[in-house]
């Protein structure tokens, strides 16, 4: 290992990990690619494009020259009272890939950031039209939108990663996503009866992700934003993951042809280079907050928000999805993955597949040993990190078919292995 990895690895506190029984992590020298190499000189093809950011693949050319230059020119400065060309080039242009009247960007630095300000914009609408009360969310099983306080009490209260704090987040209205007869009643019926306390409905469009890639169809999106439509309740549509092409559509509320009043972006808005998010708010929702009264002002202001070196890398990110046939690559992902991955469902291991995009899930009968598993797709030659009992990738969209078969030849490779072992 090198000198640096034995110095301070044990100073670093990591995510979602024992951190006392927990293999040590990995240590990465660079990236290239769709390439992770190694410290030790092994190299991995990444299945996972870095919790699903770096769309282009790592190191781009363009990324990189345009945070060099911005970096050179200005790397940050506070949009309090200041604004500079990138934020507002990127604001313009992030709005005109949405519908009208998706139309007011609020910037900062992650996902959940992002989540608790359009929280924090439904609430306020409410209490700026003189409507106290409003202070409830309505939310799905098997969402998540984020670790910080407000995002987890919205997040799938039994499933998801934050039980343990279940008794100091507020309560708020979890429903069944209404695939079904009986759960699109429950929404309706839901709905009608608490609008009055209810200040927005929260979706995962399409895919929720962090939950392990559980999928449903546009007609179940477009019944959530109609019941929340005809009760007057403001969506909020988290395209954290699936925003930016990931599931076949720049976004994926696009598919189920509705607006939402609230749509986040994050991760793949940098091309996964710097971290940035963004709330776009619908012209209904900003008119409430326009106003002589100044408490009527949305108070709220990161740090490091519109940081001009991270919209930098957005407009790069935002000119090669202009210029380069990205979409087209995800469909192309989409038919291999498919074709690879169908298959598996045969395996007595293997409980169902799903692909969507460049998504493509294997949900495991039993909750396998995830380090194990970890450790036979490393030695693969792959980087693969399992949520749960699901086997996922999420590659970039510039991947050719070898690597992606190489990625998949480790899913298949190692499933059947296990389904032959009698395990997982
Ligand atoms: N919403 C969704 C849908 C996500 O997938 C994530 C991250 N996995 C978040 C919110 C939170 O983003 P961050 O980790 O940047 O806070």
């Amino acid at each position: 290992m090198p000198g640096w990895y034995d110095r301070g690895v044990g100073r670093v506190w990591l995510p979602y990990t024992q951190m006392k029984t927990a293999p040590p992590p990995l240590a990465v020298e660079r990236t290239d690619g769709v390439r992770i190499h190694l410290a030790d000189g092994r190299v991995l093809v990444d299945g996972i494009a870095s919790w699903w950011t770096a769309v282009h693949g790592y190191n781009h050319p363009r990324l990189v020259a345009a945070i060099a230059e911005q970096a050179a020119r200005m790397p940050h400065v506070m949009l309090g009272g200041l604004v500079h060309r990138p934020v507002a080039e990127l604001a313009r242009r992030l709005t005109a890939l949405l519908p009208e009247p998706l139309r007011r960007v609020f910037f900062s630095e992650s996902g959940s950031v992002a989540v608790e300000v359009a929280m924090k914009m439904a609430v306020q609408y409410w209490l700026n039209r003189g409507e106290a009360g409003r202070t409830r969310f309505a939310s799905f099983a098997g969402n998540y939108h984020g670790d910080t306080f407000a995002t987890m009490s919205v997040c799938d209260p039994e499933e998801g990663m934050h039980r343990l704090f279940a008794g100091v987040v507020p309560e708020q209205v979890m429903l069944p996503l209404p695939d079904t007869g009986a759960a699109r009643r429950t929404l309706e019926r839901t709905l009608e009866a608490r609008r009055g306390e209810i200040a927005a409905v929260l979706v995962e469009p399409l895919i929720q992700g962090a939950i392990g890639m559980r999928m449903y169809d546009a007609g179940t999106l477009r019944t959530i934003a109609d019941a929340a439509r005809a009760n007057g309740i403001p969506i909020i549509a988290d395209e954290i993951f699936t925003g930016f092409g990931r599931t076949g559509t720049m976004f994926a509320f696009e598919q189920a042809g509705f607006v939402p009043d609230i749509v986040t972006v994050s991760k793949a808005l940098t091309g996964g280079t710097l971290p940035l998010a963004a709330t776009v708010a619908s012209e209904e929702i900003f008119s409430a907050f326009w106003s002589d009264d100044a408490d009527a002002a949305l108070m709220h202001g990161p740090t490091y928000m519109g940081n001009a070196t991270a919209c930098a890398a957005a407009l790069a990110s935002l000119d090669l999805f202009a210029d380069e046939p990205r979409l087209d690559q995800v469909r192309a992902i989409e038919r291999r993955l498919d074709a690879a991955l169908t298959p598996l469902a045969g395996l007595a291991n293997v409980k169902e597949v799903r692909v969507r995009g460049a998504v493509g899930a294997v949900e495991l009968v039993a909750n396998p040993n995830p380090e194990r598993l970890k450790r036979r797709f490393v030695d693969a030659g792959v980087w693969l990190r399992p949520i749960g009992n699901v086997v996922y990738t999420t590659p970039a969209y510039v991947i050719d078919e070898s690597d992606l078969a190489r990625i998949t030849d480790a899913i298949a490779d190692v499933l059947t292995d296990e389904a032959a072992a009698g395990v997982g």
